[in-house]
Formats: structure tokens, sequence, C-alpha cells
């Protein structure tokens, strides 16, 4: 998992500072060098740690953490506005034309993922956007470029325009926007060539793409795992052609995170969206406040919530809205949510999401097992109808037989019985949480 150890290591270092009535000069010092060697760990550009710790420093020993009456939670808050700041601070939006189509050109070094993203993002821009996106195979070196292109297209029902590899990238470009005009695709995305290194050919190429039309959106695809190296190709491929934003892959790989924390601050390009798994709906856009909130163990909850809502149906949602709120929640409910806890996504990344989650037991280095789970829908399985919906009258015997019945152990059946009232407790604390929030805004 991405930030892992970033993660750990700032978390560790703000909770020393958190409960503090009263923060001195030395107490700043003092963390600002844990902060500072984290980020150098996580391989952050050391420009841009310098540059951090200049800011968090100025603010938390200035007036306003001496008038906060908690100013160890405000000097928290301090580092995770300077984090959000650092990657971008809003998130960022794609440009789209006034007049379509727009022209997406996807650049970046071979193996980045560029291909991949190219399908992933003509997905997203059609559910999301409701766009009718046209791909152009405009790698012509690679014949197995072109091919993977049109397979994706396939498999995402997207058309591609390609020209085989005897016509020049330029001429492909031109004749993908005639046909665009003429089929009415509103956006185009030309997946280009990419290199081992940079070289002078491939960006005069890419430049004598941009001339045809000048490009809506520039796009870097580069490679979260590469590092440092990947705010060097970042910076080049801005300086020579000019991008208007960079897409991250692979962050679900155990990338330490310096290229998505320097990327922005060293280019000044903000990071639009991250590659999350090889699968076609693993993209996700990129918000710099929910990322420094998950690095500083605050949980995501947005990111969260939309993730459960992209999966499960808003009927059943209601309905187990309500019975959180009546505390009906039972075991059955919790086999069917299990199932639909599956299709989210590999599960230790979920329960990042929650606020805290690196803190609750038994969760801090979190590798949910998936066989876990299994273990887990065995003892609902060896409960009767009863014991589903009144697990209070589990007593020793019952957990006998369940675990028996299970093929687990009775310590396996009281965790389980402990998780789910813990669960209960905060799905109870959660909705009333949200209750509140309601009434205090209105969301549009
Ligand atoms: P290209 O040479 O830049 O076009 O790269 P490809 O699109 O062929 O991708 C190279 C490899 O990276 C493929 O195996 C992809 O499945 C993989 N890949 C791309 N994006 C991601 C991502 O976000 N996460 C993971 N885990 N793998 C990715």
């Amino acid at each position: 998992m991405a930030f892992e150890g970033l993660a750990e290591r700032l978390q560790g270092t703000l909770q020393k500072i958190k409960g503090k009535g009263k923060i001195s000069e030395a107490d700043v010092k003092e963390m600002m060098k844990d902060v500072r060697r984290a980020l150098i760990e996580a391989d952050v550009n050391l420009k841009v740690v310098k540059e951090f710790v200049k800011n968090v420093s100025e603010r938390a020993v200035g007036q306003e953490v001496m008038k906060s009456l908690t100013p160890g939670q405000h000097v928290i808050k301090i580092v995770k506005d300077e984090l959000t700041e650092l990657m971008g601070g809003e998130q960022s939006q794609i440009s789209f034309a006034t007049r379509p189509p727009t022209v997406i050109m996807m650049v970046g070094l071979q193996g980045a993922g560029k291909t991949t993203t190219t399908g992933k993002l003509a997905n997203v821009l059609r559910k999301k956007y409701n766009k009718k996106p046209l791909l152009v195979a405009a790698d012509i070196y690679r014949p197995a470029a072109i091919k993977q292109l049109e397979t994706l297209g396939k498999q995402l029902s997207l058309p591609v325009f390609a020209l085989g590899t005897d016509v020049s990238p330029v001429e492909i470009v031109k004749q993908a926007l005639e046909h665009a005009k003429e089929e009415h695709h509103d956006v185009v995305m030309i997946d280009t060539a990419g290199r081992l290194h940079i070289d002078e050919t491939l960006m005069q190429e890419l430049k004598d793409i941009r001339a045809i039309k000048e490009p809506d959106e520039i796009f870097l695809v580069v490679d979260a795992m590469t590092g440092q190296d990947a705010v060097n190709v970042a910076n080049n491929f801005n300086e020579t052609l000019g991008i208007t934003g960079v897409l991250l892959t692979k962050l679900d790989g155990d990338t330490r995170g310096g290229a998505a924390l320097s990327i922005r601050s060293v280019t000044q390009k903000p990071i639009k969206f991250v590659g999350m798994g090889e699968k076609m709906d693993a993209l996700e856009a990129f918000h710099p406040e929910r990322m420094a909130s998950r690095i500083l163990g605050m949980g995501d909850m947005m990111s969260l919530i939309e993730k459960a809502q992209a999966n499960v149906d808003e009927e059943k949602a209601k309905e187990l809205e309500e019975k959180f709120r009546t505390q009906s929640f039972t075991f059955d409910d919790f086999l069917e949510q299990l199932s639909q806890v599956k299709q989210m996504g590999p599960l230790d990344e979920i329960l990042k999401m929650l606020p805290g989650a690196g803190k609750i037991k038994g969760l801090e280095n979190a590798k949910v097992d998936e066989k876990q789970m299994d273990r887990v829908e065995a003892i609902i399985y060896s409960m009767t109808a009863k014991e589903k919906t009144t697990p209070e009258i589990i007593n020793g015997p019952r957990k006998k037989r369940i675990a028996k019945g299970s093929g687990t152990s009775i310590q396996d059946v009281n965790r389980l019985l402990k998780q789910f009232e813990d669960m209960k407790k905060m799905m109870k604390q959660m909705t009333n949480m949200q209750q509140k929030g309601k009434k205090k805004m209105r969301m549009p």
C-alpha cells in the first residue's frame, strides 16, 4: 500500500504533539525534525521537503497556534493544510473544449501505463461525463501498442482509430480528427508513442502532433513506483512539451509516495487522476485534501462513501441506513455487506480510508486476509436464524456448536461477536454524525 511508511511516521510524530496544551518553538523544531526525516525517507524531493518544513514551522510557531485553545490539534491541522497545498490544494478538473471535440494527448515513457490509462480515462469520461470518446492509436513503432489499444477498445466497447504502422503519427491524428467530426465524437484521446528514455526524436514527434490542433489537455502518465525519476520525467516533459496535468499510475503498489507529494510542487502541474490497479475501473480523481487526510490517518470517508455508492444500490443502502439507525442490523445484513465489500476491491485499502484505522487494534498493519473473510462467512452460516438476529443469546454451548460447524475455534467466534458489537456501536455514532451534518448543511 502506498504511503505506508510515511503515514506511520507522520502519525507517530503528530501523536506526540496532539494533546499538548502549550507548544514551544523547541517542540515545533523537534517535531519538524521527525517530519523532515519522514518525508525524505518517503522519497520526497529535497527542495519540496525544505519548503514544506519551512511553511509548517512558520505557521506552527505563529499567532494562530498560540491563540488556539488546542494548540496540538491546531498544529496537526496546519500539517494537513500544508500537505494538501503541496499536492495541489483543490481537486483539478479536466478542461473540455468549448467547441468539441476536446483533444487529449496522452504522453509518457514506455511502461508507465499510458495505454492502460488511456483506456481507463476514456471509460471515466464516458461514464461520469457522458462523453463519446474516440481512441487514437498513434504509437506506430510498436505494433503491439496498437493491438493493445484495440483490445482495450473492444473490452470497453469504445471505438479505436488506427491506420497501422505505415502512416505517420501526424497523418493518423489529422485523419482521426476528421473522423471524430464525422462520427460526432466529443473527445479525441491520442495514445502517443513511448520510449524507454526521453529523446529528441520522440519530443519532436509529440510537438508535431501538438501543432495539428492545440490539445485541450496534455496528460503525462508517470509511474508512481519510480519515485524521484517520475518527478524528473515530469519536469522534463513539462519543459520541452508543456503538459497540463499528470496521471500518476500504480499508486496501489507499495510506492513510498514521494512522486505524488513532489510532482505538483516541482512542475506546478496538477495530478489529475491516479491509477489504483490494473483493471479498467481502477482510476480515481485525485483529491489532494482526501489524500492528505489519508496519509495523516484521518481517514477518507468521502472516497469510501463514493466507492460504496458505486457498488451499492440506493434502495438497499437506505434500508441499511435505517437498520444502523435503529440498531436492528443483524448478522444476515453483515453477510450481505461482506459480499458487497468484497466487490469494492482489496479490503486493506478500503479499511485505510476509515478515520483512525491505523490505530484500531489489529488493523494497524491490516493485511486483510481474504481467507479470514471466508472464515467469518462460515461462522455466520453456522448460526441459526435466531442467533443471527439476536446474537445476545449465543452462550457457551452455542459458541462451541458454531465453532465446530464452521471449522473454526471458540476464540474466532468470540472475536466475530465482539467485532459485530463494535461495528454496531461505530455505525450508530456515524449515523448520528451524519444526521447532525445533514441538519447543518443540506447537500446540493
Ligand atoms: P505503456 O507502455 O505506458 O503504454 O504501459 P501499459 O499501459 O502497457 O502498462 C504497463 C503495465 O503497467 C501493464 O502491465 C499495466 O497493467 C500496468 N499498470 C498500468 N497502470 C497501473 C496501475 O495503476 N496499477 C497497477 N498495479 N498496474 C498498472
